[in-house]
């Protein structure tokens, strides 16, 4: 029997073990005698239980897995992951490693004869260095905990996906996250000092340093942020702080239709002003987000741009950014004040929330060049048009990034049909705008099948060996990202 009815627990971990109640489901037979018994056996807290699997079989991207993961260990120290790698490689079971879930690429998604190693317990923020504006972390602190905590000392952790109050570090780190304020600031990449990375065969590496600079070998960083949890399990990441901006001024503006509100967004860029946030949402969103949050949006426009400006010179620049908008806009408001601009802010926000009261929802991550974000905006009115698809839009405008998301019945599959069809039209819109399949979502298990035609076959082949270099068995996270 497993010694994790033995274990130890804390709040939230004995809430989990009385909600399943103690014992092994009957549906566990097959997985108690697989090889991966041995991984689940050897660590202090694992789960065979039918709830656990199934919620470590998806994620946010509307994936499920059709087999479910044989088991979930729940790792609470390094020595954890390291043990449970160690075991996985001697048996040769394939890991993969989760974070909060959150992912919407199905990368987190574990299935049959592999063990899912969840992170999330590893949630201790080590250390705040607010002299060097640096933070130490676990991979499990969720995204909006780091920031509320350096708030503290006038800094902020400048990555912020729209999924920041429930998605953590570790996924951040392993899809290199973006999110609203990213041109400004930079993605996670940008943001990563050093990391703590278990490796396939169970030792422990560490890459980067504390200094700002540092040029000394290979860049490591960079190869395991976005690496998906192909190369290595993140277990804690020191990351770049920056100070909390002193001003920060907003303005929302609507337009007739979308193309016009993604030209007035590539106008704001082509005015040489850095806003430190804006994003586009079209008309069908903003009629989501109202029947969501009772806000009346959609009444005042066909689309919707919020911008903001930030630093000493936020109104100045708020100034620029409107000269350029002005001419297209059918109307325009400044945030009279915080609470007024974070409410526009949270519409953004709560976009993908609203449209999942829809039915499933599906997500795509192309991003464009950023003169070329109306272009995208009329192809995509078209493929919806071609492949039958319900295409809502949302965008990082000042990254070119699109989020044009599927709204789909339940019974429906991201993996087939007009959805599957939706996606594959919407890689080949940004391939002929010149752009990407990914911004910021990563490829998981959903995007593969464009990776060949993006990257090239020199490309895929060097990735190939940097993944055979790394994990010879082939044990993490096996068939995802490359
Ligand atoms: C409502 C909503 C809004 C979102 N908005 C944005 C956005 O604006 N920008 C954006 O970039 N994303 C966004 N996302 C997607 C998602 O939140 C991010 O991809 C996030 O980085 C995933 O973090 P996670 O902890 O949930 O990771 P998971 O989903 O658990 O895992 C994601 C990937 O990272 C790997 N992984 C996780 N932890 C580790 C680790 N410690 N070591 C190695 N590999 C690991 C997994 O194997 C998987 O491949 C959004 C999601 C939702 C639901």
């Amino acid at each position: 029997m497993f010694n994790f009815w033995l274990a130890v627990c804390d709040g939230p971990r004995l809430a989990r073990f009385t909600n399943k109640g103690v014992g092994v489901n009957s549906d566990n037979a097959s997985v108690l005698s697989s090889p991966a018994a041995s991984v689940l056996e050897a660590v202090q807290t694992s789960s065979t239980s039918y709830e656990d699997r199934l919620n470590a079989g998806r994620d946010r991207s509307g994936y499920a897995s059709t087999t479910l993961p044989d088991g979930v260990v729940f790792a609470h120290s390094v020595d954890d992951v390291v043990r449970t790698v160690q075991l996985a490689s001697a048996n040769d079971v394939s890991l993969v490693t989760r974070g909060a879930g959150t992912g919407l690429a199905a990368g987190g998604v574990g299935q049959a004869g592999e063990v899912v190693l969840d992170v999330s317990s590893m949630n201790r923020i080590l250390r705040i260095d607010p002299v060097e504006h640096l933070a130490v972390v676990e991979p499990g602190v969720l995204n909006g905990e780091l920031n509320a905590a350096v708030a503290e000392h006038g800094l902020f952790y400048a990555p912020d996906p729209a999924s920041t109050a429930i998605c953590s570090i570790g996924g951040n780190v392993s899809t290199n996250a973006g999110g609203m304020r990213c041109a400004k600031y930079g993605v996670t990449r940008e943001a990563v000092l050093a990391l703590h990375v278990v490796l396939a065969d169970g030792r422990e590496l560490r890459t980067g340093r504390e200094t700002l600079k540092g040029v000394a070998g290979y860049d490591l960083n960079a190869l395991f942020t976005g690496s998906e949890g192909t190369l290595g399990i993140v277990v804690e990441a020191t990351l770049r702080l920056r100070p909390l901006p002193t001003a920060t001024a907003t303005v929302a503006a609507f337009f007739p239709d979308f193309a016009t509100a993604a030209q007035a967004a590539s106008a704001v860029i082509a005015a040489q002003v850095q806003p430190s946030l804006l994003e586009l949402m079209d008309g069908q969103t903003l009629e989501a987000v109202d029947s969501a949050l009772g806000t009346d949006y959609r009444s005042r426009g066909g689309a919707f741009l919020l911008a903001q400006t930030d630093g000493y010179g936020a109104f100045l620049e708020q100034d620029v950014v409107l000269e350029a908008i002005e001419p297209l806009a059918s109307s325009c408001e400044k945030a009279a004040d915080s609470e007024h601009a974070e409410e526009l802010v949270r519409a953004r926000r709560e976009a993908i929330p609203s449209l999942e009261q829809l039915g499933r929802v599906s997500i795509g991550d192309i991003a464009v060049p950023r003169g070329r974000l109306a272009d995208a905006a009329l192809g995509l009115g078209e493929i919806s048009r071609t492949t039958g698809a319900r295409i809502f839009t949302v965008a990082h405008a000042s990254d070119g990034n699109l989020h044009p998301m599927i709204v789909m019945d339940e019974e429906d599959s991201v993996t087939e049909g007009p959805a599957k069809a939706a996606l594959g039209e919407m890689f080949y819109l940004a391939k002929r705008l010149g752009g990407t399949l990914t911004g910021e979502h990563g490829v998981g298990l959903l995007k593969r099948d464009w990776l060949l035609p993006e990257l090239g076959e020199v490309s895929l082949e060097v990735q190939h060996a940097i993944k055979d270099a790394l994990d010879p068995k082939g044990i993490l996270n096996p068939g995802k990202a490359i």
